[in-house]
């Protein structure tokens, strides 16, 4: 029997609970992907100050299932009527194509600058490893700095000033492992810049965690306070310049590091694409997640939503969509029916720090340490594999034990 061949372009939650779930027996599948490991995100910005360990959760997508081709290169191209993609290497300047039966599209999205002037030149993102990887560098570097002997008092000011900019989960989980960072660890090593280091989350809405229960929310402003972290809302950055961000009302912000965190923005493949969109840029899907103008070809988590509705562009809406997807494909392979797909609400979680979290869930609205608990245990459950979650519980444990490190390498 000759075996469809599926083409999957990305390897992040979309793609890969797709490919756990797709039964090789039918299909034929190819990964292309410029990332050539999965990384559960939701614990990314926990990397970003070492409480984990990058490597602890990541999964390469060569191990993830036997049988099923990698290529380490980016889509730049799709041509519908002939049935293949562009494909460039990300390893060098090489170009090759590849054929599809099946197209599985599932390329995520890329940061939003709003345009901002500067941002991409000079703040840090918080997407993959090498975002994380950098800022934990950064911050060492602005401590090692501020250290120097003679260093005038308005630069060591500035060098420990840490700016957040997104009040959304990421941006709120980031300036909470910051706090955690240094109020449990480089206290020690530094005593004599602590009492100076000033964090900022900046946010250009009334509120931040605007996707978050009120109550919950207005917690976490009384949190941070007591933690010492300033929120600034309403105010949004119109200008970015190498060691200081400028605000709408105009007034200036020194910093030593700055974090951009305010959503997605397409990827340039999904902008390239001349296919319908939302507004906000994902390609429209029908209820079985297919382009409607080319049924072989699916657009799955944050790069595609529903022309009516919104779908909220968060891993658990891109992990049930590839596993629907899979389910819908090898049931096709035996002449069977899937109805058409229904995200699960499954709720909301985020840390704010000081061992506190918060739990926005269907029946409950959840705070504080037993919450902390549960978020802990329920994102150790989502790791995709024995070996991320027996890594993420030694960390944390490590963590406890011997603080966090805070070598330069
Ligand atoms: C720091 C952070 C924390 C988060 N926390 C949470 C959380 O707690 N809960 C939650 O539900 N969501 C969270 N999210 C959101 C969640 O990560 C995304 O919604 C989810 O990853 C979307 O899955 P995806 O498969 O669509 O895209 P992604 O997981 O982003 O994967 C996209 C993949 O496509 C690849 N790619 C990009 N361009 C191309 C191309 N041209 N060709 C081929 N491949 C390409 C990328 O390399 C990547 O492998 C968080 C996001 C971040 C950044």
């Amino acid at each position: 029997v000759t075996k469809a061949r599926v083409l999957v372009l990305g390897s992040g939650f979309a793609a890969f609970s797709f490919l756990r779930a797709i039964d090789l027996r039918w299909y034929d599948v190819t990964i292309v992907s410029p990332r050539n490991h999965f990384l559960f995100t939701p614990l990314l910005p926990s990397t970003a100050v070492g409480t984990i360990e990058f490597r602890s959760i990541i999964e390469p997508v060569r191990i993830a299932k036997g049988g099923v081709q990698y290529y380490q290169a980016a889509c730049s191209g799709i041509d519908f009527a002939g049935q293949t993609v562009r494909c460039e290497n990300a390893l060098d300047d090489s170009v090759f194509t590849l054929p599809y039966d099946i197209l599985v599209i599932g390329v995520g999205a890329a940061n939003n600058t709003f345009n901002v002037p500067g941002v991409t030149e000079f703040a840090f993102f918080l997407k993959g490893v090498s975002d994380a990887r950098a800022i934990r560098q950064r911050i060492i570097d602005c401590f090692e700095r501020a250290s120097t002997p003679g260093l005038p008092a308005l630069d060591r000011k500035r060098l420990l000033h840490f700016v957040i900019v997104g009040g959304g989960p990421t941006g709120v989980e980031f300036a909470a492992e910051l706090h955690d960072f240094i109020d449990e660890d480089l206290q020690g090593s530094f005593p004599l810049l602590v009492g100076e280091v000033r964090i900022t989350l900046l946010e250009a809405m009334e509120q931040i965690l605007n996707t978050f229960d009120t109550a919950l929310s207005e917690y976490t402003m009384r949190h941070f306070q007591r933690q010492r972290i300033n929120v600034v809302t309403g105010s949004s950055v119109v200008m970015v310049e190498e060691t200081k961000v400028y605000l709408k009302d105009g007034s200036e912000i020194q910093y030593g590091l700055l974090v951009w965190s305010t959503g997605n923005a397409p990827q340039s493949l999904i902008r390239s694409l001349t296919l319908d969109k939302s507004n906000n840029h994902r390609l429209l899907v029908d209820e079985y997640l297919r382009l409607p103008a080319h049924h072989n070809v699916y657009a799955l988590g944050d790069c595609a939503t529903f022309p009516h509705q919104n779908i909220p562009a968060t891993a658990q809406v891109a992990q049930q969509q590839g596993a629907y997807l899979a389910r819908a494909l090898n049931r096709a392979a035996t002449r069977k029916h899937v109805g058409p797909f229904r995200a699960k609400d499954w709720g909301m979680l985020a840390y704010v720090g000081s061992n506190r979290a918060l739990a926005d869930l269907a029946t409950v609205k959840g705070r504080g340490f037993t919450t902390f608990l549960f978020w802990r245990s329920a994102y150790l459950t989502r790791l995709v594999s024995w070996k991320n979650k027996i890594l993420v519980l030694f960390d944390w444990f490590k963590t406890l034990v011997f603080g966090r490190d805070i070598s330069r390498i």
